[in-house]
């Protein structure tokens, strides 16, 4: 394909990031249904160019568990993204929806990601992006939108599971526009601590991912706000999100400012506020599968092998792959596209 804005037409809007917008489409030509993202993005027509050629890559990534790409092209002062749409949409939008998700498909959900990161890293050696460093009061802050969380597990009427939104260009993730404010509650406790990305930390956000699937809630969103203290942050704060950010007044911090990109927090119910949720990855016990019994031993096991807190003893995808667990969601019956059709 040779994509130009002027051949797509808008049908509707899916929804709304920190990064941008995505739209459904009809690219008029071929009579193709695509989604097409929208990224504001703020960079010299250099590092445009070169963020098109590392967006070149997805061209040759072939999984069914990755969304396809069709081509990414510049419309200022945008960049747009055209790939398969999911006509089921996303993971966090299905169980806001219907409510927490069964386990089995749980399971397939596990299955189809660790396969979506086995084959981006073992035949393209992609390893989510460069890093982006604020020092924020105790904490390095990294931030990005394209963690594995269920905003970019999407789902199909066919009952196909597909990851979206890994970060192939680097350029890409360090030209989105100062306005954006990433999530950053699925981010390993070595990434808040300002450790070398890993493969290992995308393990840890899969596990989050899962728990909130399964208990149809983020697991992080029920402690107690009160004791918040947020007074060297300037916050906003909209129904489902905090935003904050270092304020202008510390000078540090406003130097790295444009790299920094801010940070927020979702939940549903109770929030905690930033620090204490980041603190509470780092020093208290990883989230669990929880009241013991509700759920298969089985699952247990996983969600608590993808959250050891040291990178180290966590496995990767690959190891991951072989856990019963995962060998059972592979090998079981459960219906996805059945199951598709109920919602
Ligand atoms: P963040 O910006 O923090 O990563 P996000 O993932 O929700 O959050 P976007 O990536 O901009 O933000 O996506 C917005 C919404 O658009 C998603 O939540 C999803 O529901 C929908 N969406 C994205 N890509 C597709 C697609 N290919 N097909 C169908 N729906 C999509
Ligand atoms: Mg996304």
């Amino acid at each position: 394909f040779d994509l130009r804005n002027e051949d797509l037409k808008d049908l509707q809007e899916l929804g709304q990031g920190n990064g941008g917008s995505v739209k459904k489409v009809e690219h008029i030509p071929s009579k193709m249904i695509m989604a097409k993202k929208i990224v504001l993005i703020d960079a010299k027509p250099s590092v445009r160019k070169q963020i098109l050629r590392e967006l070149h890559i997805m061209h040759d990534c072939h999984s069914p568990y990755i969304i396809s790409f069709f081509g990414a092209f510049l419309s200022d002062p945008n960049i747009c993204i055209c790939m398969e749409f999911m006509d089921k949409g996303s993971l966090d939008g299905i169980y806001k929806r219907i409510g927490a998700i069964d386990i089995d498909v749980v399971g397939k959900v596990a299955l189809a990601v660790l396969e979506g990161l086995t084959y981006l890293y073992d035949v393209h050696r992609i390893i989510h992006r460069g890093m982006d460093h604020v020092p924020l009061c105790a904490f390095t802050l990294t931030l990005d939108s394209s963690d594995i969380k269920p905003s970019n597990i999407l789902f199909n009427s066919q009952g196909q599971i597909k990851i979206c939104d890994f970060g192939v260009s680097g350029e890409l993730i360090n030209s989105i526009a100062d306005t954006f404010v990433g999530t950053s509650t699925y981010m390993s406790p070595e990434r808040i601590q300002g450790a070398q990305y890993t493969v290992k930390s995308d393990v840890w956000s899969l596990g989050i991912s899962l728990i909130e699937l399964a208990l149809g809630r983020f697991p992080f969103s029920e402690s107690d706000p009160d004791d918040s203290d947020l007074s060297d942050l300037e916050g906003t704060l909209s129904p489902n999100s905090i935003a904050i950010r270092p304020k202008e007044k510390d000078k540090n911090v406003k130097k790295d400012r444009r790299k920094s990109k801010g940070v927020s927090l979702q939940g549903g119910g109770m929030m905690m506020s930033i620090l204490e949720l980041l603190q509470h990855i780092v020093n208290e016990p990883a989230p669990r599968l929880t009241p013991e019994g509700r759920f298969p031993k089985e699952a247990e096991d996983f969600v608590d092998s993808c959250l050891f807190k040291d990178p180290d003893a966590r496995k990767t995808p690959k190891d991951l792959l072989k856990h019963p667990w995962v060998e059972q969601a592979r090998v079981s019956t459960f219906d996805l596209e059945a199951w598709a059709s109920t919602f």
